[in-house]
């Protein structure tokens, strides 16, 4: 026998007559749980074999009260009597468990069983034997939970009601532990379910059925909520119900018959507290962001402590989570709306085709693609605000003219869809929204349109290949009939896939290094002195088959990757120059293209320094050629890269000059320093007209103080005309080609022969 028992023995001097002593219990639970306790009892077991030792414990323990409960006692007198009670009455909380029943160890024995089989986890035992040698080993009494041992001897009045009430107190923590555990499972699963539900509604409807589950009452009850911007006096909305208050969602509470439940509800909305009455439980589930919730739980049953401290975690969950759904809910709004015109966007019109797709309809359904010309300059010249603007007006028409069953949606920046039946999406239904001016501030704005129609029977696919052949269609209108309604053809895929496959190629080509560089040199007009040279791509591809740069750049850029490739042509082309200047041409400069992409690439200062600190360059003989297409983007952000450029010591040049969109006052901004004549200029110079234009160009230039070249330069009258106008400098056929490394060499070293 452990010293842990003898210790006691001395305390527990049996005295038959001694009083029990009714001590106020310190550890009782506080007031709102005696009410629901003095319904309840702590059940005692006696398990032995003895009468007497029955008698003796009822009589000592008659009339006693444990922690605010009376006792009620169950007697059995063998092991399966015990077992047979501890299957069959439920809450047991303490066994008074004799060793020695009909064998020597039956109380011992029974020990496993009770934990084991019976799982009774929670169940207080105190094991009573007559003899101490009959007391069980430690490691028994640890391993299986034992609350205590006693000798018969010890059992006074006094002492069985400290002991008993160690029992009781340490059976109602465990009891709570595990209620609450399983109620804290509870909450955390519910929190979650609760938050994949769709909407506030469902929500709300999941959360009178978790607390109900949690009550473990039917699910019969509703959620109501005061809106924030709601007077007191003006009637709460009731927002979810389950059970018979299903038929009350969305009306307002005075719709409700029941009184009590009426009057719980708005005492909990007031007073911003839980009301518990004997129908029901009236829960303040918080503020959220649409207002303050309550939920009545019809439950006639008291609501346990445990119950009550858990529904009030709940509840704190609840508004939380009731946040998050809103704001989930506004995510999803988000999701599928564009919020600058109010239209479905992308995802909501692949939605709705998708559901089309879906239906099975045999009615033909179109989708169009309508993209507004010039957007961009647009844009670029009159302000984005203006734009907006613009957008706003131009999609209000749209839906004005495409109403139900058709859908109007923007897919892009300035590009709106319709999806409905093909015989309303004509090109003259299309186009009608944009016949009349659009007033945008005072201002009248005319704005034509290209569009794109695709019937939905020609798609291989859903709604999102919809929409990008809709694209295609659409793209192909954009390069080769601006202003136009173009009905989708099969060629227009092929021609897609056609490009994704030489975009593939060049990928390859460019990883295999097969692309190379080619020179073509610049003149100065009044002595034809060498000037510097123009760094120009080449891909030859396997077939041997040369493919033009104006086809494979766009493509580059498009993918993204004229990034790297941009840095390698750079790299090459500086190579290039460094060798020209070991070779004596120390006043050559290089010119090399530059495409928007890589100018508004994040890395492209680190890049420029990365490239010229790799040769050691003076960057002032590098040219750096960028075409007007750059005022399309973000100008200012542009403006403010080209000028970082110009500070490292580049020299910058308007390539194309006259084919894009450049203001006078724009061009006036760019901190360039030569404006290049576009060929297409050069080459109509013999006309009246022509000439005209590359006349004011030249003249435009020299205003703005700035170098001018003309390129595409094909025949010598052209070069002539351009020396009279004032050009300072040629390039074109009729001077040199572009010519591969070795080729200028040569070329340079004869021109050095000839003087
Ligand atoms: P660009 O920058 O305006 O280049 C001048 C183009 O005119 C070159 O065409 C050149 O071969 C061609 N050209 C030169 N003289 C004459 C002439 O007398 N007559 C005619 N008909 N054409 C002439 P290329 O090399 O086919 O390049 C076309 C465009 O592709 C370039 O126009 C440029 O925008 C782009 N590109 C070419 N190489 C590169 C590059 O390395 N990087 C970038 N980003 N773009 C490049
Ligand atoms: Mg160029
Ligand atoms: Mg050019």
């Amino acid at each position: 026998m452990s010293s842990d028992f003898s210790q006691d023995k001395d305390l527990f001097a049996f005295k038959d007559d001694e009083q029990l002593i009714f001590v106020t219990d310190t550890g009782s639970p506080g007031s709102g749980a005696s009410r629901d306790d003095e319904r309840h009892v702590w059940r005692v077991l006696i398990a032995d074999d003895e009468q007497d030792v029955h008698d003796a414990t009822h009589f000592a323990l008659r009339d006693t009260k444990i922690l605010g409960r009376a006792l009620e006692f169950h007697d059995a007198y063998n092991s399966d009597q015990t077992v047979e009670i501890l299957r069959t009455v439920p809450d047991i909380a303490v066994v008074l468990l004799d060793v020695v029943m009909e064998t020597a160890n039956a109380g011992l024995d029974l020990v496993p069983v009770i934990r084991e089989q019976l799982k009774l986890r929670d169940l207080r035992i105190i094991l009573r034997t007559g003899e101490p040698n009959q007391a069980p080993e430690i490691d028994v009494i640890r391993d299986y939970d034992i609350n205590d041992y006693k000798l018969k001897s010890d059992l006074t009045k006094k002492k069985l009601y400290a002991s008993l009430t160690s029992a009781v107190r340490s059976y109602k923590q465990l009891r709570t532990i595990e209620n609450s555990k399983k109620g804290l499972d509870m909450i955390l699963r519910a929190s979650s379910e609760l938050l994949t539900q769709a909407g506030l509604n469902n929500f709300s409807q999941g959360v009178i059925i978790h607390i109900a589950a949690l009550l473990g009452v039917p699910p019969e009850g509703v959620i109501c909520v005061r809106r924030r911007d709601q007077p007191a006096e003006e009637d709460l909305m009731i927002i979810a119900a389950a059970g018979d208050f299903c038929s009350l969602v969305d009306r307002p509470l005075s719709a409700m018959s029941q009184t009590v439940t009426s009057h719980l509800l708005r005492e909990s909305l007031d007073n911003r507290c839980n009301v518990f009455h004997k129908h029901g439980v009236a829960l303040y589930l918080g503020s959220h962001s649409r207002g303050d919730m309550s939920c009545y739980i019809a439950s006639i049953a008291p609501i346990s402590e445990v119950d009550q401290g858990l529904l009030e975690i709940f509840c704190g969950n609840i508004a939380l989570c009731a946040d998050n759904i809103s704001f989930l809910d506004r995510l999803k709004n988000y999701a599928f709306t564009d919020t600058l015109v109010g239209l479905p966007n992308r995802n909501s019109l692949e939605e709705v085709i998708n559901r089309f797709i879906d239906e099975g309809s045999d009615v033909p359904y179109s989708l169009a693609l309508i993209d507004i010309d010039n957007f961009a300059e647009i844009n670029a010249v009159l302000g984005q605000e203006y734009g907006d603007q613009l957008l706003r007006a131009a999609a209000d028409r749209v839906k004005a003219r495409f109403y139900q069953p058709n859908t109007v949606a923007r897919v892009g920046g300035d590009t709106f869809a319709v999806f409905g039946p093909s015989s309303h999406i004509q090109k003259k239904s299309l186009l009608q929204p944009f016949v009349n001016p659009f007033q945008i501030g005072g201002e009248l704005q005319l704005l034509s349109i290209t569009a794109g129609i695709v019937p939905i029977t020609e798609i291989q696919g859903r709604g999102s290949e919809a929409i990008k052949d809709a694209s295609i269609v659409l793209k192909q209108a954009k390069s080769q009939n601006r202003g136009q309604v173009v009905m989708f053809h099969h060629k227009m895929v092929e021609e897609a896939r056609e490009r994704l496959d030489l975009l593939k190629n060049l990928r390859s080509a460019f990883e295999l290094n097969q692309l190379f560089l080619v020179f073509q040199p610049k003149l100065k007009l009044s002595d034809l002195s060498v000037t510097g040279f123009e760094a120009l791509i080449r891909w030859r591809n396997s077939n041997g088959r040369f493919i033009s740069p104006a086809e494979f750049i766009p493509l580059a850029e498009q993918s993204g990757l004229i990034i790297r490739m941009g840095e390698w042509i750079l790299r090459n082309a500086i190579a290039e120059l460094a060798l020209l200047r070991a070779k004596g041409y120390m006043n050559a400069s290089m010119a090399v293209n530059l495409s928007v992409a890589q100018l508004e690439h994040a890395d492209i200062l680190e890049m420029l320094q990365r490239v010229i600190g790799e040769n050691n360059i003076d960057p002032s003989f590098i040219e750096l050629e960028i075409t007007e297409s750059i005022a399309m983007g973000d100008i200012d952000a542009n403006l403010k890269r080209l000028e970082q450029i110009r500070d490292m010591g580049f020299k910058l040049s308007m390539d194309d000059f006259g084919t894009g969109f450049s203001s006078f006052t724009y061009l006036q901004k760019m901190p360039i320093n030569c404006l290049k004549i576009d060929r297409s200029f050069v080459n109509k110079s013999d006309t009246k007209s022509g000439r005209e234009i590359v006349e004011m160009i030249v003249q435009l230039g020299k205003t703005l103080g700035l170098n001018v070249i003309a390129e595409g330069v094909e025949e010598e009258i052209q070069g002539i005309l351009l020396k009279e106008m004032g050009c300072h400098e040629v390039q074109g056929f009729f001077y040199a080609k572009p010519m591969p490394r070795d080729q200028l060499h040569q070329w340079l070293a004869e021109r050095k022969n000839r003087g």
